[in-house]
């Protein structure tokens, strides 16, 4: 991992204004930065793991997370009062809300990110298609602005030629998407879509984009700070049920050199366009056989899927975005950037696989983590510890690191096969399966590829 600079840094106490696994991570990251660390807490994660790893913790309200982890003010309050010199929003919750960036900046604090501005423009869905525009980056063909009068919109979409995805400007994590193959169904989808936005994300602006089929999703890493930006190559993030990654890999297993490289370049391009600050990801739909890459949106913050590009390249993102949010520069310059071998990670959610994916928060009465070189397991896990209800399912991510793609998935078949979390139905089958599956070994998937694969019961028959 790399060493990012603690001497010119001016963070010494760092707020975590999130939990789970993300929190677990920020805390490790915090500490070998050498600054302490003051966590965040609702009632209902009063014994979660990054409470206990943390120097200090601070409870934040009721275990509804409007209560807690997105009550920006509250957040913002007990930051100050605990003497935080910066605040780490993680991902989900608040990590991407203008508001949030400001008020922390308003409060004297470092947010550690890009400026509230940056989020406005890169965070919202439409502003970043306009941005990728202005800098010459290929967008997915779409909508002009967001979208207002159902006449407007039907012509737009006609223009477009169905279908047409109907999106969210300030959505995520998959939700708040549709699909519309006509004007009946856009008449129909778009003020559902409309309401569901708003109620979703305070946010009801949407816009149309065409559905590429059967395309790959590919993003690109970056880091800036504030001057330099660098890319620490792509990962490619295909195998998603209900437009959620799943299983992610770096690099992707059908780029060529020469579109690796373009694709990473722009990237660059875009995220220095608005002088960007911190870890961000540009995400991309690519088509194999025209070897076209299309913007579709870009993430202002740290990722689920990082590891891999921590594994891939030996920078250790988290450190590096928190040493940038205190003013110093990026350690690392694009020449230093290497990638060796192929990294996979697996989400482990705390869900039934066999039952629809149905939710199922318990407690790990039992747990034993495949150990050795190549494999992590980022969680915050611990034996009799009671999964809350109330929050995302994912507990977990198996990552695995080799010199080859089919050597990482051997990985993975074995590391899975170590992993045993006792008291709870997790998605650990479903990663076992599809690293048994000839399709999956040969790369041969798109972003509709695993839905089918699982409507056709493929899951059940390799039980
Ligand atoms: P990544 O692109 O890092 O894989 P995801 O899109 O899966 O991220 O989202 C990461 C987490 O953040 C998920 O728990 C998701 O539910 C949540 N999330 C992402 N964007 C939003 C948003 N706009 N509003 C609420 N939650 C979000
Ligand atoms: P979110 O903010 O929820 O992550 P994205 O815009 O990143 O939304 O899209 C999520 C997923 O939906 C993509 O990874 C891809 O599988 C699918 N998707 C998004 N836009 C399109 C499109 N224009 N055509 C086909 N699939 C798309
Ligand atoms: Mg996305």
């Amino acid at each position: 991992m790399s060493n990012a600079k603690t001497d010119s840094q001016m963070i010494k106490r760092l707020f975590i204004a999130n939990r789970g696994e993300i929190a677990v991570r920020i805390c490790k990251a915090a500490k070998k930065l050498g600054i302490t660390s003051i966590q965040a807490y609702s009632e209902a994660d009063a014994d979660m793991l990054a409470v206990r790893l943390a120097d200090e913790a601070v409870c934040v309200g009721p275990a509804q997370a409007a209560q807690s982890y997105l009550d920006g003010d509250k957040l913002v309050a007990l930051a100050k009062e605990a003497g935080a010199d910066a605040v780490h929003p993680g991902y989900g919750f608040l990590a991407e809300s203008p508001d949030f960036a400001r008020a922390v900046e308003a409060a004297g604090m470092r947010f550690v990110g890009p400026s509230g501005d940056v989020i406005e423009r890169m965070g919202n869905k439409i502003a970043a298609r306009e941005a990728a525009i202005a800098a010459g980056v290929p967008v997915v063909p779409g909508s002009v602005g967001s979208l207002a009068h159902i006449d407007d919109t039907l012509e737009q979409a006609r223009a477009i030629g169905y279908p047409v995805m109907i999106k969210a400007a300030a959505g995520g994590g998959g939700r708040g998407i549709r699909i519309a193959e006509n004007d009946d169904e856009l008449r129909l989808l778009a003020p559902q879509a409309q309401s569901e936005a708003q109620a979703a994300f305070g946010d009801g602006s949407l816009y149309m984009e065409k559905v590429i089929r059967n395309a790959r999703h590919i993003e690109v890493q970056i880091l800036g700070d504030g001057e330099s930006v660098v890319h620490c190559y792509e990962r490619e993030c295909s195998l998603q049920r209900r437009r959620q990654k799943v299983w992610e890999e770096a690099g992707a297993a059908t780029l060529s050199d020469a579109v690796r490289d373009h694709l990473c370049q722009s990237a660059v391009d875009l995220a220095r366009a608005v002088a960007y600050r911190g870890a961000g990801t540009l995400e991309y739909l690519y088509d194999d056989a025209s070897e076209a890459f299309y913007f579709i949106e870009m993430n202002t913050r740290i990722q689920v899927e990082h590891p891999v590009s921590e594994m891939l390249t030996g920078i250790d993102l988290v450190a590096e975005m928190i040493s940038v949010c205190g003013g110093a520069p990026l350690s690392i310059s694009q020449d230093e950037i290497r990638r060796h071998g192929h990294a996979i990670e697996v989400r482990i959610n705390a869900e039934d696989p066999m039952m629809q994916f149905m939710p199922f928060p318990g407690k790990v009465t039992g747990l034993s983590i495949p150990q050795g070189e190549g494999i992590r397991f980022d969680h915050f896990l611990y034996e009799g510890y009671q999964i809350p209800p109330f929050y995302d399912s994912l507990i977990g991510k198996l990552i695995v690191h080799a010199d080859s793609r089919l050597a990482a998935i051997q990985k993975l078949e074995e590391a899975l096969g170590g992993l045993e979390i006792e008291g709870l139905k997790t998605t650990s089958p479903l990663h076992l399966a599809l690293a048994q599956d000839e399709d999956v070994k040969a790369g041969r998937f798109h972003t509709q590829w695993l839905e089918p694969w699982l409507d056709a019961g493929k899951l059940s028959q390799t039980q």
